[in-house]
């Protein structure tokens, strides 16, 4: 018999998880005509409300359901590297606990997986229906431009609901990187990847857990992940202020030889230092987030730490 993985992230979803576990079951009958046992591994992400106690509550009730605790907030990229490590499944699935990326998907993802011919099933939503307008805006720039950046493909509206074969999974967990960025990851390690789409669900209950901020913050240390366009872009920029510079030198030679030299430039300078100054500032910036990121690799603090497993 084979087993199905569900990894499920939690940060603070109590009106969540026992929704999700009910909504998860709705596939039982098709797992049961396929042959397949499955676990739902929900990773607590050092949540302050009931979401372990109700995990823990489903769990002696339904053996299949497990949990993972870690000893405080990591973030939802170390949830679901945990998870992946802990996943014992022929298949592995990854999906958020608020229903956005809805369980009855995985019966259509799994025929797919099932012939053979792809090793990973991934979606993405069409729509980003009942989503501030701000944020889809910024949404969509931020995917052209990693898009335009990097080699590595980032699908605009791609999900982390994805299901996957173990050798895939394997291969994500080759990836022992700190700074991780899953869209980018998935894409990364290849294989042949069927892309299922559907229309925007919105968050059934609670809150989002991606304040602007947060959201804005995790798209830089994707493009930092995933490409090292910025500091190219920093160094052109180097070299066009220096042909201007040249170009100024001339032009103010050939002018004073000419017309003699008035002494009128001070607002003029003025405005050049401040340019310059902060080009240099900026290309700085640049160059500093890459090293910090450089900084926390090479320190190889693990991604996350468990205070409990309920297996
Ligand atoms: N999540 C997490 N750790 C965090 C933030 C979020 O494990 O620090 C989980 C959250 O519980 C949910 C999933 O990641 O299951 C997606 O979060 P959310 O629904 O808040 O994001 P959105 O769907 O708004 O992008
Ligand atoms: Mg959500």
């Amino acid at each position: 018999m084979k087993l199905l993985s569900a990894i499920v992230p939690c940060y603070n979803e109590e009106e969540n998880v026992r929704d999700f576990y009910e909504e998860f079951r709705k596939n039982d009958a098709f797992f049961q005509e396929k042959g397949i046992a499955y676990e739902i591994l929900y990773v607590d992400d050092g949540s302050t409300d009931a979401t372990c106690a109700i995990v823990e509550e489903l769990h002696n009730k339904d053996e299949r359901v497990k949990l993972l605790s870690f000893t405080r907030n990591f973030g939802k990229e170390a949830a679901i590297f945990a998870g992946l490590q802990h996943a014992k499944g022929d298949y592995v699935a990854t999906m958020d606990a608020d229903l956005q990326d809805p369980p009855s998907l995985l019966p259509e993802m799994f025929s797919f997986i099932e012939t053979g011919e792809y090793d990973s099933v991934a979606t993405r939503r069409v729509n980003r229906k009942g989503e501030p307008p701000v944020r889809s805006f910024f949404a969509r720039r931020f995917y052209h431009l990693i898009n335009k950046m990097s080699r590595t493909e980032i699908v605009d509206g791609a999900r982390d609901f994805r299901l996957m074969t173990r050798r895939f999974v394997d291969s994500v967990l080759e990836i022992g990187e700190y700074n991780r960025f899953s869209k980018g990851i998935f894409s990364w390690v290849g294989y042949k990847t069927k892309w299922l789409e559907f229309a925007n669900v919105e968050r059934k209950k609670g809150e989002t857990k991606w304040s602007f901020w947060k959201l804005f913050v995790y798209a830089i240390d994707g493009i930092i992940a995933f490409s090292t366009t910025p500091l190219a872009i920093a160094s052109f920029i180097g070299v066009l202020f220096c042909v201007l510079a040249f170009i100024f030198i001339i032009v103010i030679i050939v002018r004073a030889a000419i017309f003699g030299d008035p002494t009128s430039g001070w607002p003029s300078l003025v405005c050049i230092i401040l340019l310059v100054s902060g080009v240099q500032l900026f290309c700085l910036g640049i160059l500093g987030q890459y090293l910090s990121k450089t900084y926390l690799e090479v320190k190889k603090r693990p991604v996350y730490l468990l205070k409990d497993r309920v297996e």
